[in-house]
């Protein structure tokens, strides 16, 4: 494999590139390092096993006074390097400024906060130049304090002359503050009535967590909900007022070794949650797993991550306990970042409010990453990496604004070599989504000084992100089908050369196809240029449309009925009267709102509900994430049979099947097992139909359905093991997150 890695920071002449050579050398990999405008740029080549080390002594070995403000990674197809050197810099290029994303707290500064000698001794604000806020505070470039909602703090005498001081560790930091002159905390009470400031906030918020209150704490990009996380009944309490039911939340420990003590992860995922990014990982729970049971009901998995600003390392290491933080938001909404918005729109949910007086300027919520198939896949790029670009193997032509689409939005920049992804919007289903949606647009249009020659929408012409395309840029918009930007942002981040066509697999919940109906489960034919439908699923018929998307039991209902017929009438298998039955019958036999779909997560989702597993959901992608739970308790082998004719993937046999087995008693959870099985076998059984025909063998994974452990690390290695070139996600996430990379890449060759 090779390893490519790109960092910020302050990494040039401070002996980087020695110390990546020698690593490099004895370690026997190949490859280079060099200087580029924006910091280093490190390719490494060898066995996994080896870079997978390099990538983790890279941070913990590197030279002292080397500091790493963010480093985004990917294992991609070896170039064939002879030996390792230091290639000459790459001097000129873009000057455009990297706006730095937020980096969290570094050891000297915890050092500061935490010696009752200093003077930052408990200052929740302590920064410098190598740690602190960067995107959520810079209001304007260039990136001085009076562009930042720091302006607001007069320098003290003090924090003035550390600024000043070349040889200080503070010298030109923007956000420069102490007790005397930044900003402080206040904790009020949920009607906004100020309790206490100061210190005192700090020991009454951690009084207050220890006896099972709910505190909306305000972080780097927004406010989260914050409790004790081994409380069940305070844990049990933010859910029912926060009306999520059943989503997992994140919880945030106070250090790696507590980490380790509940759950089981392995050195890459130590490295993820340590790493300067601070993501929550999403890892598996001990056995012993000792935290409230409601942190993530039924789930052998949890998010965890460590504090990455000052007041929460504070906080945390004050309670010495962990605390649930998730997102201060009511239900689909944009985070809450202003204390205006937190006492409007929190006082039902949060007892108190921690806040302080400095501005959000933008929201950037926490980002969320999973080790799979031994690589970091993202699965929302946020804090920590927005607004870093990821850099593509080719330069656009004109600048150009990428859309999204209209769920887990996000949107997208390009000029020259880069494309600026934003953070993480979310779905653009409220008004308060589709104004931050707005304001982002705007937002990233200025501070990257662009003014595109082209914009990039979804073909769905419903969605917001489509029709805000056509009112405010319809003389150079150009629309580009879903899935053909799930593999476009595929191929893109694992740098498929501009000549070679991959074989694409794309499956998830629903996109919108040029021939008007839902698509989701496509087997695509694809090269930068264009793209074409090789295989999909058998359409089927969702009774309800955008119902059956909460309803699983209606695509169960749909799909027994294309299936066994009639007798889906008469059986018992999902929970419907014999009134829906027929109702649903009528729907699909006349076809009354019951589109069409080929759509891969539906077929998770119905087949959850016919063994049993759940009828409604309460969030996006529940059924297929308890199904893949579900599954992983079993070692089951076999798989179901499925049908191909022509160009279309026949699921009947599946479902026929999966009726023979429950009617024999089958557990569900090789019922489970069994169907991602079968979903691996298409995989791999069309991909070599394909290169038969075409010779290519390249096959992209991408798409919200390989967010799935099982069938992503079974389809990666079974392709791998047949000489096949697997393509998945390392920098953007697989699922809509990642859409707007593709968009733009669109532009590029048209
Ligand atoms: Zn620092
Ligand atoms: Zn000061
Ligand atoms: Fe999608």
């Amino acid at each position: 494999m090779r390893l490519k890695l790109q960092i910020t920071g302050i990494v040039q002449g401070v002996g980087f590139r020695p110390f990546v050579f020698r690593l490099a050398k004895t370690a026997g990999l190949k490859g280079y390092v060099l200087n580029d405008p924006d910091g280093v740029l490190i390719e490494v080549e060898g066995e996994k096993k080896k870079l997978d080390e390099f990538l983790i002594r890279i941070d913990k070995e590197k030279p002292e006074i080397a500091k790493i403000y963010s480093l985004q990674h990917t294992f991609i197809e070896e170039a064939g390097y002879k030996e390792f050197r230091i290639k000459k810099s790459v001097e000129q290029g873009d000057k455009r400024a990297v706006v730095l994303p937020d980096i969290s707290v570094c050891e000297e500064c915890l050092a500061d906060i935490t010696n009752p000698k200093d003077r930052r001794f408990i200052y929740p604000f302590t920064n410098c130049t190598n740690c602190g806020p960067r995107f959520t505070i810079i209001k304007s470039l260039p990136y001085d304090r009076k562009n930042t909602s720091m302006r607001d703090f007069r320098v003290c005498p003090e924090c003035d002359r550390e600024y000043h001081s070349a040889s200080d560790r503070r010298f030109h930091a923007q956000p420069n503050a102490c007790h005397v002159c930044g900003p402080w905390i206040s904790l009020y009470d949920s009607g906004g009535n100020v309790i206490c400031t100061k210190e005192d906030a700090l020991e009454k918020t951690v009084n207050l967590l220890r006896k099972g209150n709910i505190i909306a704490v305000k972080g780097i990009g927004g406010y989260h909900l914050a409790c004790d996380a081994a409380n069940e009944e305070a844990v049990k309490r933010l859910r029912k007022k926060k009306d999520r039911e059943e989503k997992p939340m994140a919880v945030m420990f106070p250090d790696i070794n507590y980490i380790k003590a509940e759950t089981l992860i392995n050195d890459l995922e130590e490295r993820a949650i340590s790493s300067i990014e601070k993501p929550i990982v999403i890892v598996r729970k001990r056995e012993t797993f000792s935290l409230a049971r409601s942190v993530s009901p039924d789930k052998s998995t949890v998010g965890v991550f460590l504090p990455c600003t000052p007041l929460h390392y504070l906080i945390l290491h004050k309670l010495k306990k962990p605390v649930v933080a998730t997102s201060a938001n009511i239900s689909g909404e944009p985070v809450v970042k202003d204390e205006k918005d937190a006492f409007a729109r929190l006082p039902d949910i949060a007892d108190y409010v921690l806040a302080y007086n400095r501005e959000i300027v933008r929201r950037c919520d926490d980002s969320v990453v999973r080790v799979i198939a031994e690589r970091q896949t993202p699965v929302r790029r946020s804090r920590g990496f927005a607004p870093l670009p990821v850099i593509i193997p080719f330069s656009f032509k004109k600048p150009v604004l990428a859309l999204g689409p209209d769920m887990n939005n996000t949107i997208a920049v390009g000029i020259d070599n880069k494309v600026f992804l934003s953070q993480h919007i979310g779905d653009l289903d409220t008004p308060l989504a589709m104004e931050f949606y707005e304001e982002t647009i705007n937002d990233f249009l200025e501070l990257f000084d662009i003014d595109p020659g082209i914009v990039v929408s979804d073909m769905h012409p419903g969605y917001y992100s489509t029709k805000f395309g056509v009112r405010h840029f319809s003389d150079k918009l150009v629309k580009v089908q879903h899935h053909f930007a799930h593999i476009l942002s595929c191929m893109t981040e694992n740098e498929v050369p501009e000549d070679t066509g991959v074989i694409g697999f794309a499956f998830d919940g629903t996109g919108y196809g040029p021939d008007k109906t839902l698509w989701g489960g496509e087997v695509l034919i694809a090269s930068y240029k264009g793209f074409k439908r090789a295989y999909h699923l058998r359409p089927y018929r969702l009774p309800g449309g955008d119902k059956a998307v909460k309803e699983p039991c209606r695509t169960a209902f749909s799909l027994l009925y294309e299936t066994i017929g009639d007798e889906a009438g008469e059986n018992d298998y999902i929970p419907l009267t014999k009134e829906e039955k027929s109702f649903f019958i009528k729907m699909i036999k006349e076809n009354i709102n019951s589109p069409a779909t080929t759509s891969m997560g539906r077929l998770f989702d119905g087949v959850a509900s016919i063994i049993g597993l759940r009828h409604k959901v309460s969030y996006h992608a529940q059924t297929a994430m308890e199904l893949e739970q579900l599954a992983l308790r079993s070692d089951e082998t076999g798989s179901y049979p499925f049908s191909i004719e022509q160009n279309i993937i026949g699921h009947r046999p599946v479902i026929e099947m999966i009726i023979n087995d429950l009617k024999a008693k089958v557990p569900n959870e090789i019922i489970a097992k069994k169907f991602h099985n079968t979903i691996v076998k298409m995989i791999i059984f069309i991909a070599e139909l394909l290169r038969k025909e075409t010779g290519i063998s390249h096959v992209a994974l991408s798409g919200g359905v390989f967010q799935n452990s099982i069938l992503l690390e079974n389809a990666y290695r079974r392709l791998r093991e047949r000489g096949y070139t697997p393509l998945i996600h390392q920098l953007v996430p697989t699922n809509d997150g990642g859409i707007s990379l593709g968009q733009a890449v669109y532009s590029r060759f048209l």
